[in-house]
């Protein structure tokens, strides 16, 4: 069972949009669209980022329009993930949202609203969600402003919210409310048919000591509001097209022992874990392109491959990171596995591991760095058009930190 990772997330899709006047009157905010797709579409992206492999939209104003395009969404998202609604039977406020799709929720589940896009590092709100014990509910992303007056605050003592406070003056600092959540399903009984969770549940929560908070910095956009939505247009996909890290696994990432399949054999390089969290917190992707002929050779199976990226992921979000993506190439001429035995060209120096992450993440490859172990690595990069640099161990850190600086 992963430790920090979460791998459904529910979307509060289903309010009336009533401050963009016409331009909902047929379409949910959410639907609206951002640049070249719709808004839901940027936004799931990002939680993919972090591992999220499940989406629920939670639907009520216009269910039909969002039902119709879910499909759609879910093939433009970078990564496999499965889109599907909950549809609520009455206006039930965004607590009653939640509450009448609470046969469909995981044990633990983000949640977010669907016409907001924030930025922060989500990697941190699971790392601290680590630590909660029995008595927390949930755990909610904020931002720091130094002029909150816009916006309703919220009090905290240490990691605790304590309290939902009205609009400060104009100029005061205050922290606000980001729009992302991470629950566990005692939520549920906080709950009724039609309640909203912003006014009335988690002010409740946070009288009773079960919510905590995780401030981070990031862009943060409402297209609930006019000129909001005018900038989103060209800001989010310029934002959220991101640079990105490639990682070589073996020598970069852990101890290359030769043929490491399972988790006894696995020995992190020094740094390697922390560049990533780093990379993660500059805004960077960050992606694994490692190829596994152990598969091909039969010293274990391909299943096992993708358990120990799942788990190499999971112990990065543990301390703040994501590894936002993998690729692997299972495949060698030599193979002592018939099934296994082929001249792929994703198996480096073939470029196709990073061409096809360039391709699935819409990536320019001048913005994207290689770091490997082998000249293999340098050539697989420079056939895709990366630079890269040859890492030659020590600390990965020492060399990561600098060359995202620059
Ligand atoms: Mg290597």
């Amino acid at each position: 069972m992963p430790r920090a990772t979460v791998t459904q997330c529910a979307v509060l899709v289903g309010g009336l949009g009533t401050r963009l006047g016409s331009l909902t009157a047929h379409t949910p905010k959410p639907m609206l669209p951002c640049g070249d797709r719709p808004f839901l579409g940027w936004l799931l992206r990002e939680f993919v980022r972090f591992g999220v492999t499940d989406f629920l939209l939670l639907t009520g104003h216009l269910s039909a329009v969002v039902e119709q395009a879910a499909a759609t969404i879910q093939s433009m998202l970078p990564c496999g993930a499965t889109v599907s609604l909950s549809e609520e039977p009455i206006r039930a406020g965004t607590g009653g949202a939640v509450y009448h799709a609470r046969d469909r929720l995981d044990r633990r589940f983000l949640l977010c609203n669907g016409d907001s896009l924030f930025d922060g590092n989500l990697a941190r709100l699971l790392a601290d969600s680590v630590a909660d014990g029995d008595d927390v509910t949930g755990r909610m992303m904020l931002r720091r402003l130094d002029d909150a007056s816009r916006y309703g605050v919220v009090a905290l003592e240490g990691d605790r919210v304590t309290d939902f406070l009205e609009r400060p003056p104009p100029n005061t600092a205050g922290t606000i409310n980001a729009g992302v959540y991470l629950f566990n399903r005692r939520l549920i009984d906080a709950l009724s048919p039609a309640c909203s969770l912003e006014a009335e549940v988690m002010p409740r929560l946070a009288r009773a000591g079960a919510l905590r908070g995780t401030v981070s910095e990031g862009y943060f956009r409402d297209i609930g509001v006019p000129e909001d939505f005018d900038r989103s247009q060209t800001q989010i996909p310029t934002v959220l097209r991101r640079r990105a890290l490639f990682l070589d696994r073996d020598g970069v990432i852990n101890i290359d022992h030769g043929y490491v399949g399972s988790r006894d054999r696995f020995d992190w390089v020094d740094g390697a874990r922390e560049a990533i969290v780093h990379a993660t917190r500059a805004g960077w992707h960050v992606f694994i392109v490692t190829n596994q002929s152990g598969v091909a050779r039969g010293k274990y199976q391909e299943p096992a491959v993708g358990d120990l990226l799942d788990w190499i992921g999971d112990e990065v979000r543990v301390m703040g990171g994501t590894v936002d993506d993998v690729r692997y190439c299972p495949f060698h001429p030599d193979a002592s596995v018939p099934a296994y035995r082929a001249l792929s060209d994703w198996r480096k120096p073939a470029p196709g591991m990073l061409l096809d992450l360039i391709r699935a993440w819409e990536l320019d490859p001048a913005r994207c760095l290689m770091i490997g172990d082998q000249d293999t690595d340098l050539r697989a990069a420079a056939a895709a058009g990366v630079p890269a640099r040859l890492f030659g161990g020590g600390n990965l850190l020492d060399v990561v930190r600098p060359l995202i600086e620059a």
